[in-house]
């Protein structure tokens, strides 16, 4: 007699169901499917073990006294990259797409779940279980929202699939990994992108309206490594905004819980994490974690440019005065946020420096907000590697 297992007695959520995260739930799709029968062990913010999967995944959690580990998480090698011919339309050069096919086109997955958009919106998601190169390259490019990419899990237990890629940002991976053992397959591959500052459809509509010159015609957006959001339209022209110029009062309410919360930005517990910010501009930034992703690596890098990665300048100071900047609000006139971004450009932290600033900041600024906001989950939910980056600035209460 052959027994079921447990989960599949479970039953999803529907959609309009609040959460057991309530409201941080990021909409990673675990509860869409029967595997919320694990939600309580697995929900990233229920049940913060970022520690403990790094063990499971990569044998052993980050070295907590090795700068770049406590950082960037458990790797075995950090670059800078670019594709010498980019994938058009791409979010950088298309690195992440790229892996993704030559995984399928060699056989070495049946199926790559990832997320493509719907017909009516550009930016509202679809995850899918891609299974040709074309449904891949239609999941290119950022969708700048947050995405239930595990709702498709219960498709992979029913297809048979036994080799899967799925590509996805922290909390999506955090859920997958605490139940991997439960998906019945021989392999899983994880290809993972950092995230930060994510929102929902509606936070996105007022993001672009409160920022940009010409909110609908958005194609593609990123805060970039010249302190600097980079927008691009529909008529390939581009609009650049500095980061001091953001209408911080505005948007304070923008970013969802779950992204206030979050202290995975570098999406720990992939094999191989594709970025940008550890990179100079242009570049994309490629965190090799275990032998899984150096697998996963290898398959592109007849196509890339490398060079090693690099740090510059010293972040500590424009980081601590922006946590008080950043927490009463203040927007200054965007003259002097131009005049502040070429400065800051010229004398700035670069590359490894540029990243370790950017975590710095929202670390820091989501240390506050749980703690005045969810007092009673401080403790348990900031991981260890998060406390320590945390302590070294000075926090208003
Ligand atoms: P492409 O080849 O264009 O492929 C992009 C892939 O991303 C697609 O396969 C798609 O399935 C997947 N994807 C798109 N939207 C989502 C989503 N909402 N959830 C899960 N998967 C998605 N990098 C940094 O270094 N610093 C950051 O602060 C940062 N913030 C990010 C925030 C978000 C919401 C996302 C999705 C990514 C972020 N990244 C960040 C990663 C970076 O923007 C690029 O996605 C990455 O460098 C890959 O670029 P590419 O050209 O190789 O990707
Ligand atoms: Fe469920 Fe994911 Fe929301 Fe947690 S974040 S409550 S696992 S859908």
């Amino acid at each position: 007699m052959t027994s079921v297992s447990p989960h599949k007695k479970a039953r999803a959520l529907k959609s309009t169901s609040r959460r057991p995260a309530k409201e941080l739930c990021s909409e990673c799709g675990l509860c869409d499917t029967y595997y919320i029968h694990y939600v309580k062990e697995a929900c990233a913010f229920i049940n913060q073990q970022i520690g403990e999967l790094e063990e499971e995944t990569h044998t052993r959690s980050r070295h907590l006294e090795n700068p770049d580990e406590l950082y960037f998480g458990v790797h075995q090698d950090m670059i800078a990259a670019r594709k010498q011919q980019p994938i058009e339309g791409a979010q950088w050069t298309g690195i992440v797409s790229s892996i993704a096919i030559e995984m399928l086109n060699r056989g070495i997955v049946e199926g790559v779940v990832c997320v493509q958009n719907t017909k009516e919106d550009r930016f509202q998601p679809m995850p899918v279980i891609a299974r040709t190169p074309e449904e891949i390259l239609a999941a290119r490019v950022n969708k700048p929202t947050l995405s239930p990419n595990l709702s498709v899990l219960e498709q992979i237990e029913k297809s048979g699939m036994k080799r899967l890629l799925v590509i996805g940002v922290g909390c999506q991976i955090q859920a997958l990994r605490a139940v991997e053992k439960q998906l019945g397959l021989e392999k899983l591959y994880v290809l993972g992108t950092p995230c930060v500052d994510n929102v929902n459809r509606a936070g996105l509509q007022k993001f672009l309206e409160t920022t940009s010159r010409s909110p609908d015609t958005v194609v593609h957006y990123e805060f970039m490594q010249d302190f600097r959001v980079h927008f691009k339209h529909e008529d390939g022209s581009s609009e650049t905004v500095p980061f001091f110029g953001l209408k911080t009062n505005q948007l304070k309410d923008v970013f969802a819980p779950s992204c206030m919360s979050c202290f995975d930005y570098v999406n720990s517990l992939a094999d191989l994490v594709v970025g940008y910010m550890g990179a100079p501009f242009g570049w994309q930034w490629i965190v090799v974690r275990n032998d899984t992703g150096k697998e996963m690596l290898d398959l592109v890098k007849d196509q890339l440019v490398t060079q090693p990665v690099t740090s510059k300048g010293n972040r500590k100071e424009a980081v601590q005065q922006s946590i008080p900047a950043y927490d009463k609000g203040v927007t200054l006139p965007m003259w002097a946020a131009k005049l502040m971004g070429v400065v800051i450009e010229k004398i700035g932290p670069k590359g490894l420096e540029y990243a370790r600033f950017s975590i710095d900041s929202h670390f820091t600024r989501n240390y506050l907000y749980v703690k005045r906001n969810h007092p009673e989950k401080l403790e348990a939910h900031v991981p260890e590697f998060a406390k320590r980056i945390v302590g070294q600035y000075k926090l208003p209460e």
